[in-house]
């Protein structure tokens, strides 16, 4: 009997007939070249259909290959293989003296399908996790590798490319010198703050700024702030320092987050909010998250604020981030300076999308942009309208594979095809 493959969640169990694991880069190129449709799985932490092939496609992952991460301390750069994961990632780069400028709340997380949906952390100045990535290497539906570096007009479209030009096997990241970073918590932060002072004020106290709220009542429950020790000590006058260690799902053990009170640590121990070490094989939660112009962040808290009782029961946890511009076609954040709110639902699907589509009506005035892996439903034809280069994309998914071997439901869905 073919294995059955679930997401991290368990919310999606892919129709594909089990899971394709090639330990060399050969027997990948000529499994995909076998196939007439393929989808590549990373460490499977998208909650939606993004990575389906369906019941006759194949979906393979890259975990049995050499888990490739090679440093090239000159240059300031790393070429990590397709399957290797961030925090694995992290602690190679840590050891050369270097480090990448941001990560995802989990480390978890594989690089290739993080970038392949435009993964984020926060910071004003901080721009997805795609815009370290200087190059991409693929393989493409006859087997063949093709190579697309920064600098090329098509590496508007290569990297956060929802896996639907090729099987990522490689990619080049940009580094720089390792940095200390301490996380500080604060509690109970007023509504009146954020209007007063203003976001930006706020969200740029610190290198990278999240918010929680539970929209259980008005305000914020905890405001992260994780500094540079390069950079000067943050004045936090909106909120009071928390008193003991907090997780951002109230009632959660905070031992599986990373450590606070200002403790100093290297970059990739203070970024993400969960530790590498602790590792949920799977979660009860589902999540999604909308990315809007950073201007429009007032009006989408105030937008939110109005419909808290709708979203608090099925809600465990949100957060607003923030994220610089960046330049990948699909890139949620593509042009724009960015506020993200995400949301960690309950597990109840049923009782979550209701409550989904009331957030995206609640939201529609601000052109958000849903996060490609999480749970939305906004249409597609909405979704092309916010994508002033889709049209781009869908042109370079057809050059780059004719036949449409790695063009999925969710994907041709998207482009319109
Ligand atoms: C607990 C948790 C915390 C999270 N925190 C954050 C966060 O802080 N910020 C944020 O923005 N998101 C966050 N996410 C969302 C997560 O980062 C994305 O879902 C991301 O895609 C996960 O990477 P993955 O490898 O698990 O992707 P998968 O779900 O495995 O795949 C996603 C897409 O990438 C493609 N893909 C994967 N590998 C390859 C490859 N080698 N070649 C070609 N295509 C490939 C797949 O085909 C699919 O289309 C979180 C998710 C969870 C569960």
């Amino acid at each position: 009997m073919a294995e059955t493959v679930t997401n991290w969640a368990g919310n999606i169990t892919y129709a594909a007939a089990g899971l394709h694991r090639p330990h060399t880069l050969d027997a990948l190129r000529a499994l995909v070249a076998g196939s007439h449709r393929v989808r590549a799985l990373g460490s499977g932490h998208s909650f939606n259909e993004i990575a389906e092939p369906g019941e006759d496609g194949v979906l393979l992952s890259l975990d049995a290959l050499p888990p490739e991460i090679d440093v090239d301390t000159a240059a300031r750069t790393v070429r990590v293989g397709g399957g290797v994961r961030y925090a694995e990632l992290a602690r190679q780069v840590h050891r050369h003296g270097l480090a990448l400028p941001n990560m995802a709340s989990l480390p978890h997380i594989s690089v290739a399908g993080s970038v392949a949906t435009g993964t984020h952390g926060s910071g004003v100045g901080n721009g997805p996790l795609s815009s370290s990535v200087r190059e991409v290497e693929l393989v493409t539906a006859d087997g063949s590798a093709l190579a697309l570096a920064r600098g090329e007009e098509r590496f508007g479209g290569a990297v956060t490319s929802l896996g639907a030009l090729g099987v990522v096997t490689a990619l080049v990241l940009d580094l720089e010198p390792a940095f200390e970073v301490e996380q500080h918590v604060f509690t109970e932060m007023p509504l009146e703050g954020l209007d007063r002072d203003g976001f930006e004020t706020v969200m740029s106290a610190a290198y990278s700024v999240s918010v929680f709220t539970d929209w259980r009542a008005p305000g914020f429950r905890q405001v992260w702030l994780k500094r540079r020790t390069d950079q000067p000590l943050p004045d936090f006058p909106w909120a009071a320092p928390a008193a003991e260690k907090m997780h951002p799902v109230p009632g959660m053990p905070a031992v599986n987050c990373t450590e606070q009170f200002g403790v100093p640590g290297p970059w990739h121990e203070r970024l993400p909010h969960f530790r590498a070490e602790f590792t949920p094989s799977s979660g009860a939660e589902l999540q999604s998250e909308y990315l809007m112009p950073r201007e429009s962040a007032a009006g989408m808290v105030h937008a939110l604020d109005g419909i808290r009782e709708t979203v608090a029961p099925v809600l465990q946890t949100c957060e607003i981030r923030t994220v610089a511009a960046d330049d990948q076609w699909l890139g949620p954040s593509y042009g724009r300076d960015t506020v993200a709110v995400h949301f960690t639902w309950i597990e109840n699907t049923a009782a979550v999308l209701p409550v989904v589509r009331r957030v995206e009506e609640a939201l529609a005035p601000f052109d958000a942009r849903p996060h490609w892996g999480k749970v939305f439903t906004t249409p597609a034809a909405a979704l092309r309208a916010r994508y002033p280069r889709l049209a781009d994309f869908r042109a370079l998914a057809r050059e780059v594979d004719p036949a449409g071997t790695f063009a999925n439901a969710f994907v041709r869905d998207v482009l319109g095809d």
